[in-house]
C-alpha cells in the first residue's frame, strides 16, 4: 500500500528472460530486427539472474530485518544497476531504437528497455552526489523529533494528538512542531532538486520532473490536462463533503468553521479523512477469517490465489517489515505477499489490495508474452487493479455475499460508503497539490515555494493557511525526497480502477449499477480481467491498455460519476 512498498513491486518486475521468437515465415532476416533480437537476448541472459537475486534478497531482508540480509539486498541492487548503466550497451540500444522495427512486440520491448537503461545513464559521480544528498535529507528527517514543552514526540505521538486531542492550543503547538523539520531540511532539499535537475539536463530534459514522467511514458501536458479535468469534476462534491466534515470538526472544537486551521484536521496534511463520522467497520471483521475470505473471493471470480498464499509470509514476527507488499520473484509464477494480518477492516482492505497485485502478475500474464514484457503495463494499472478489489472491504453487499453476518448491514453500508467517498475525494485533492507543487519545484527551485505551497493547499484542499505563515512546510513531506514525481500515479490508478469497474458492470454484469456490483462468485469477472487487463502484459502502454480494457482513453468520468450517483 505504501509508496516504498509499491516502488518495490515496480523495481522487481522490470526485466525479463524469454527470447522473443523470430516468426517462422520471416524469410530473409532483416538486419535491424536481428540486431534488436540479439540485444534483447543478451540483456535477458545478463540481467535476469541479477533481477532474480535482487528480488529474493529483498524478500529475505524484509522478512528477517537482519543487517546481513539488507547488505545482500543492497549489493544485489547495485549489481543490477551497474548492468543497466553500461554506456556501451546503452549506445547500442539507442542505435537499435533509431532503426526500423516492423514487429510491434519487438519494438515495444526495445522501447521498454530504452527507458530502463536511460534512467541509469547518469554519470557515476553525479549519481553519488544525488544519493548522498538524498540520504542526508532522509537521515535528518528520521532523526527529527517534534519538540513541544521541552519534550520530544515521535511521529505516531504527533498523529495521535491530531487524531484525538480536544486541546486546541496543544494541537496547534504539535502541528507547528511537526513542521519544524521543514527549515532543517529545506536548503538540502533544494540542493537535491538542483542535482536531480542537473542529471535530467545531461540526459536532454528540461528538468527532473519532465524526465521522471518521460521514463513513465507520461508527459506533463497530458497529466496536467487530466488533473485539470479531475479538478473540475471533483470540486463541487469535494466542497460538499468537506463542508460536512468542517461542520463536525468546528462543532467538536466549539469554534466557527472559518476559524478552522490545518491543525484541526486529523493528520499533518489533510490527506486522510478526519474521523468525524461514527464508523466502526472493524467489528464486522473481529471474528472473520480474512485469509479465507480472500481465498474464497478470488477463487469465486476465477482467479484463485492458493499458490500465492502458500509462498507468502502473512503474520507478524520479530524483525519483519510492518508493511505489506506483493512481489513477482521470477516472472514464472513465483508471486508472494508480505503482510501482518490482524482481524480488522484495514487488513481486509490491505489483503484484497495485495492479492489484487498478485493476480495481475506472471500468474495470469501468458507465457507467450516475451519475458521483458511479461509484467503489468504500468505502476498505475497494477495499483488500479489492487485498489479496485480493495474497496470491497467497506461494502456491506460484498460481506453478506461472502457469508459474513453484519449486526446492522444498513449502518455498515452507509458508513462504508461515506468513508470511501470522503477518502477518495480528499485524496484526489491532496494529489492535485502534490503534482502541481512538484512540477513547479523542479521548474524553479528558487521561487517563493513557501507561498506556492499554501496557495495550492488553499485552492485544492480548501484548508486556510495560518496567519502570516512563511515557512517551508512543503519540506516536511518526505515523499518529495524519497518518491519524487510519483504521487500522481496513485490518482491515475484510482481513475483506472473506476473505469474498469464501470466497464465490468456494463459489459459483464449486464448493466448493473456500478455501486451495486460486488463480483462475488462470478467467474466472468475473472475472465474479463484476464483477457482485457492482464493478458497484454507490458506489450501495451498504460493508455493503450485502458483503451483495450474499457474502450476509452484514461479519463476521470467514471471516478466522478461515483460521487454524483449518491
Ligand atoms: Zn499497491
Amino acid at each position: 500500500m505504501g509508496l516504498r512498498v509499491d516502488s518495490l513491486f515496480r523495481t522487481v518486475l522490470l526485466m525479463g528472460m524469454i527470447t522473443i521468437a523470430t516468426p517462422a515465415d520471416a524469410g530473409a532476416p532483416d538486419p535491424d530486427e536481428a540486431r534488436a533480437r540479439k540485444f534483447v537476448d543478451e540483456h535477458v541472459a545478463r540481467v535476469r539472474p541479477l533481477e532474480h537475486a535482487a528480488a529474493l534478497a529483498w524478500w529475505d531482508a524484509n522478512i528477517s530485518g537482519k543487517d546481513e540480509d539488507f547488505r545482500r539486498k543492497e549489493e544485489a541492487q547495485n549489481r543490477l544497476d551497474a548492468a543497466l548503466a553500461d554506456p556501451g550497451r546503452f549506445a547500442e540500444l539507442k542505435a537499435i531504437r533509431g532503426g526500423r522495427l516492423t514487429d510491434p512486440v519487438l519494438a515495444r520491448a526495445v522501447e521498454v528497455l530504452y527507458l530502463t537503461y536511460l534512467e541509469k545513464q547518469v554519470s557515476p559521480d553525479l549519481l553519488r552526489k544525488i544519493t548522498a544528498k538524498a540520504n542526508a535529507v532522509e537521515k535528518a528527517f528520521n532523526a527529527y523529533r517534534a519538540r513541544v514543552d521541552g519534550r520530544e514526540m515521535t511521529d505516531s505521538e504527533v498523529r495521535r494528538v491530531l487524531k484525538e486531542s480536544k486541546d486546541r492550543p496543544r494541537r496547534k503547538a504539535v502541528w507547528e512542531a511537526s513542521k519544524g523539520v521543514g527549515p532543517v531540511v529545506a536548503a538540502d532539499l533544494k540542493d537535491l532538486v538542483r542535482l536531480r535537475n542537473e542529471a535530467a539536463r545531461a540526459l536532454g530534459f528540461k528538468d527532473f520532473h519532465a524526465l521522471q514522467l518521460f521514463l513513465n511514458e507520461q508527459s506533463q501536458e497530458r497529466v496536467l490536462a487530466l488533473f485539470d479535468e479531475l479538478d473540475e469534476l471533483t470540486r463541487a462534491p469535494f466542497r460538499e463533503a468537506k463542508a460536512g466534515i468542517d461542520a463536525r470538526l468546528a462543532e467538536g472544537f466549539g469554534i466557527g468553521v472559518d476559524e478552522l486551521r490545518p491543525w484541526h484536521y486529523h493528520d499533518p496534511f489533510f490527506q486522510e479523512t478526519p474521523a468525524v463520522f461514527a464508523t466502526d467497520l472493524d467489528a464486522a471483521y473481529a471474528g472473520a477469517d480474512i485469509l479465507k475470505l480472500c481465498r474464497d473471493f478470488y477463487a469465486g471470480i476465477g482467479l484463485p490465489i492458493d499458490d500465492v498464499i502458500a509462498r507468502s509470509d502473512l503474520y507478524e514476527k520479530p524483525g519483519k517489515s510492518p508493511h505489506a507488499f506483493c512481489t513477482d520473484i521470477n516472472r514464472e509464477g513465483d508471486v508472494r505477499v508480505l503482510a501482518n494480518i490482524v482481524p480488522n477492516e484495514y487488513w481486509m482492505a490491505t489483503m484484497l489490495h495485495e492479492l489484487g497485485h498478485a493476480v495481475y502478475s506472471s500468474k495470469n500474464i501468458p507465457e507467450r508474452i516475451p519475458y521483458v514484457l511479461r509484467t503489468e503495463s504500468h505502476i498505475l494499472t497494477t495499483e488500479g487493479v489492487a485498489m479496485m478489489f480493495e474497496k470491497f472491504s467497506k461494502d456491506a453487499d460484498w460481506l453478506e455475499a461472502m457469508g459474513v453476518r453484519l449486526a446492522d448491514p444498513r449502518a455498515f453500508d452507509e458508513a462504508g460508503a461515506t468513508m470511501r467517498r470522503n477518502k477518495l475525494l480528499i485524496f484526489s485533492r491532496w494529489c492535485q497539490v502534490m503534482l502541481r507543487f512538484e512540477k513547479a519545484l523542479y521548474e524553479d527551485p528558487d521561487r517563493d515555494l513557501n507561498a506556492l505551497w499554501w496557495d495550492l493547499v488553499e485552492t485544492y484542499q480548501g484548508v486556510r493557511r495560518p496567519e502570516r505563515r512563511d515557512a517551508p512546510d512543503y519540506a516536511s513531506k518526505i515523499h518529495i525526497v524519497s518518491a519524487p514525481a510519483y504521487y500522481h500515479n496513485y490518482m491515475m490508478g484510482e481513475l483506472f480502477a473506476a473505469q474498469v469497474h464501470h466497464t465490468i458492470a456494463r459489459e459483464v454484469l449486464h448493466g448493473i449499477d456500478p455501486a451495486k456490483a460486488n463480483y462475488v462468485g462470478n467467474r466472468a469477472v475473472g475472465a474479463f480481467m484476464k483477457d482485457r487487463v492482464f493478458a497484454p502484459g507490458k506489450t501495451l502502454g498504460w493508455n493503450a491498455l485502458t483503451r483495450h480494457a474499457t474502450g476509452e482513453d484514461l479519463n476521470p468520468k467514471a471516478f466522478a460519476a461515483d460521487f454524483q450517483s449518491r
